[in-house]
């Protein structure tokens, strides 16, 4: 058995590298600073001409550059869980974005934190909130998790307040972080979002580049050069490991695919990847080797001198930039296509130079002769693509863990499985228990997956009259599509057409029945046409699936409050404010039922609470003033209802 032989064999098994760490010194500190959406050819460090990364590029030349990293996934949830805790999707189980990160796979936050690091996380959107987003259970291992996103309310809502943070307020609210002093190392994850459309990078940025996507890319760079800076000043670069990726890329028309999620073609998985040590070791230098995003979190335990649990399942990289650069294969898989469209799910492996990718109709590339992919081989070369099919299988075989996502959210709460149930949901999780290869090949249904985008970027924009009818065409001819009904379901919502909304967003939750914002959504809709008791059982899902969803628990005290279960919507109000103490929407229910309930005094800290965060709110000021009147407050009483009166026509609010 040849020593390469060995060595391949070595890269497939689980947690191997391991033993592989570098000589103890202090802990030092940990910065992992994700971009969204970031091209590797965008990158000046990379061999990009446009000159938009100049910071980046700065960064690059004091550390190690991976000219040929891959993601293990194009999906922002996807890649951010292998990022985190060093193991490929079909081991973590979170194969698309509303899936948990489960309690028990090993974690780079988690695994810091034991060894005394103070943790933080400042994530750039709504993709990455654990709570009101996508992500549940993402802030595993952080002290801190800053995150509070939520979906815009209408078009005049600005999306830099409600669906994202720009890279400078990301960044802001991490540097506020780091001046707290203290003796502890820290370990600290950016995530900016900029990059991921819509791309309209604030001035001169925007202005500057004739392409918008530069622009973004250029803004970022910016913003991480005011990173840097900082850290320079507060003599915190050198010391600290800091470790640059962006999750995935982006498609521009390649293969025919805009944005990213259904192929796994390099435009989408080639990324940026630099490690600048924290001891100086390895500077300026330029590997050229394939390593993967998976090997990151071993990567950067090792750097901190910390073992590697054994459950990793990426490499240590530091061993092997003492050798000349050899290529570990590198595997990505997309579960989007089977989840979202009904269509086959896509896996690759890159190994010897060629990209294999396991589709219904099997596609193979020799990238060292054509790096873009234009040539087909899988026909010419029957026996490369058979082989490599065996080695993915393999590979696939080797790495998964037997988690389902299904099987990870009924492993943390068994009584959701239950609600599901007994609504009449069965199997869940994706559209088709079909096996992929009976299903639509992606690459015949692009198009599709691109109207689809344009749609969704319409609602999130506010133009549903624009969106419906694209959305309503998809559906005439795949009505098996999750993420057109979903989005055909919030566009009708929108509009305040809940009645149209209801049967789109329950095929969504027919089609995904584990869905938290599905169900959410419905139950909204249910609520406000009246539905009281079937939005509460959908409401009772989604706080079930996410515990700390507060907007969910209000609308659910909402519902109980409606069919007289008052202990039940006092007790949701309670568990609203627990994880959001300034829901207006619920300290104006619980005061206001306290109140009636007989306990006045309980009632007015909340209706006081619900007046200060809405001092615009008549429907606040009437409540407070009937309870100061109960409590035999007079004059107060009277100031609150001048204050009602005052704004009486502003029509009452009440918003989760
Ligand atoms: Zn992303």
């Amino acid at each position: 058995m040849t020593r390469k032989f060995l060595l391949t064999l070595l890269v497939f098994l689980p947690g191997c590298g391991t033993a592989d760490t570098a000589p103890a010194t202090a802990q030092p500190n940990v910065i992992l600073i994700t971009l969204d959406t970031t091209r590797a050819d965008r990158m000046g460090f990379l061999g990009s001409k446009r000159g938009l990364t100049p910071h980046l590029d700065a960064l690059a030349r004091e550390g190690t550059v991976f000219t040929r990293a891959y993601s293990q996934a194009p999906l922002t949830t996807v890649s951010h869980a292998t990022l985190l805790t060093g193991t490929y999707p079909p081991f973590h189980a979170v194969e698309d974005f509303s899936v948990p990160l489960p309690d028990d796979v090993p974690d780079l936050a988690v695994e810091l934190k034991q060894r005394g690091y103070r943790t933080a996380a400042f994530v750039g959107a709504l993709i990455l909130d654990p709570v009101n987003g996508m992500a549940p259970n993402f802030n595993r291992g952080f002290d801190v998790y800053d995150a509070g996103y939520r979906l815009r309310r209408d078009r005049a809502d600005d999306r830099y307040q409600s669906l994202e943070r720009r890279a400078e307020d990301v960044v802001a609210r991490a540097q506020k972080w780091l001046e707290a002093s203290s003796s502890q190392p820290f370990f600290l994850w950016v995530h900016v979002f900029d990059p991921h459309e819509p791309y309209e990078a604030p001035a001169p940025w925007g202005q500057r580049h004739k392409d918008p996507y530069d622009g973004e890319i250029a803004y970022t760079d910016s913003v991480m050069g005011k990173l840097f800076d900082f850290l320079r000043q507060r003599n915190l670069m050198a010391g600290t490991t800091i470790v640059v990726a962006s999750d995935h890329g982006e498609a521009f028309g390649e293969h025919g695919e805009f944005t990213h999620g259904v192929f796994l073609y390099d435009t989408t998985i080639h990324v940026p990847l630099v490690i600048k040590f924290h001891d100086g070791h390895w500077k300026g230098v330029r590997y050229t080797g394939q390593v993967s995003l998976v090997d990151v979190a071993p990567t950067v335990l090792a750097a901190a001198n910390a073992p590697v649990p054994q459950e990793m399942q990426g490499r240590n990289l530091i061993p092997l930039l003492q050798r000349p650069p050899a290529d570990l294969p590198s595997y990505a898989e997309t579960q989007y296509p089977r989840r979202a469209f009904g269509w086959s799910a896509l896996h690759t492996l890159r190994s010897g130079g060629q990209l294999y990718v396991q589709a219904p109709r099997p596609e193979l590339y020799d990238v060292t002769a054509d790096p873009e992919t234009k040539q087909d081989l899988a026909e010419a070369r029957k026996a490369d693509a058979r082989r490599m099919d065996g080695q993915l299988e393999n590979f696939k075989k080797r790495v998964e863990s037997g988690r389902t996502p299904e099987n990870v959210r009924t492993k943390a709460d068994p009584r959701l499985l239950e609600k599901l149930t007994a609504l009449g949901y069965v199997s869940g999780g994706a559209a088709t228990t079909k096996p992929d290869n009976e299903l639509p090949d992606p690459k015949d249904k692009i198009q599709v997956a691109n109207q689809l985008h344009s749609a969704t970027l319409m609602i999130e924009q506010g133009e549903q009259a624009r969106a419906i009818p694209t959305l309503q065409r998809i559906l005439a001819t795949d009505p098996q599509i999750f993420v057109a009904q979903m989005q055909l379901g919030l566009a009708y919502s929108k509009q305040k057409n809940y009645r149209e909304a209801i049967a789109p967003l329950r095929k969504a939750t027919d089609l995904m029945p584990t869905s938290g914002p599905a169900h959410f959504a419905l139950g909204r809709s249910l609520l406000s046409v009246g539905e009281i008791a079937a939005a509460a059982t959908h409401f009772e899902i989604v706080v079930t699936q996410i515990p700390q969803w507060a907007g969910a628990h209000f609308l659910l005290a909402t519902a109980y409050a409606i069919t007289e279960r008052p202990q039940q919507a006092m007790d949701s109000c309670r568990t609203a404010l627990k994880y959001e103490p300034s829901n207006y929407g619920a300290n104006l229910l619980l005061g206001r039922m306290l109140t009636v309930h007989g306990d006045p005094a309980g009632g007015l800290p909340h209706l006081e609470k619900a007046v200060e965060l809405r001092p615009n709110s008549a429907e606040g000021f009437r409540l407070l003033a009937d309870t100061y009147a109960r409590l035999g407050r007079a004059a107060d009483a009277e100031r609150a209802r001048a204050a009602a009166a005052r704004l009486r026509g502003a029509a009452p609010v009440v918003d989760p």
